[in-house]
């Protein structure tokens, strides 16, 4: 187990042990999807996560381009469609501090702030695994939850479904 410090959170990460679940993972959710929007999400990927949240996830040992899970949840109002998902981490929460203002990194998701950049991130432990679509790390208790949140623009050829 790590301490780090990321944005307002206190995280304890076993890395080793977060890589090795990601390890027997055979891909991220919506590379074996096959609803259009995940498509349109795997198209977007690249552009879609922040240096700064890339170069945090790996760090934490979590390969960002292995999403466990995402989902459409939206068009909003620019014309970008809103998508959820998340990461999984062995580990916990230790502490969160209050948020101070801003945040001066915006891919940080502070409970109870809008994101204002079209991508946001933030973290919960979850206890009481196991849990839906995460089988690889079904043996670990407790985990880290990486929510993530990305408003995307509509890329690809095949047309959009819905909701
Ligand atoms: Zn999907």
């Amino acid at each position: 187990m790590q301490m780090f410090e990321v944005g307002t959170w206190r995280l304890n990460v076993d890395v080793t042990a977060t890589e090795a679940s990601y390890a027997r993972m055979a891909g991220s959710h919506a590379d074996g999807c096959n609803l259009v929007s995940c498509a349109n999400f795997v198209a977007n990927r690249e552009d879609t996560f922040p240096e700064g949240a890339q170069r945090e996830l790996e760090t934490l040992g979590v390969p960002w381009r292995k999403e466990v899970y995402v989902s459409h949840t939206g068009g909003i109002a620019v014309g970008l469609y809103h998508y959820q998902g998340f990461f999984m981490l062995v580990g916990e929460v230790v502490e969160q501090r209050p948020a101070q203002g801003a945040s001066s990194e915006p891919f940080h998701w502070i409970a109870g702030q809008v994101p204002s950049a079209n991508y946001a991130h933030s973290f919960t432990t979850m206890r009481g695994v196991p849990y839906f679509a995460s089988p690889a790390f079904n043996n670990k208790v407790p985990l880290i939850r990486c929510t993530f949140t990305a408003s995307i623009p509509w890329i690809i050829d095949a047309e959009y479904a819905g909701p």
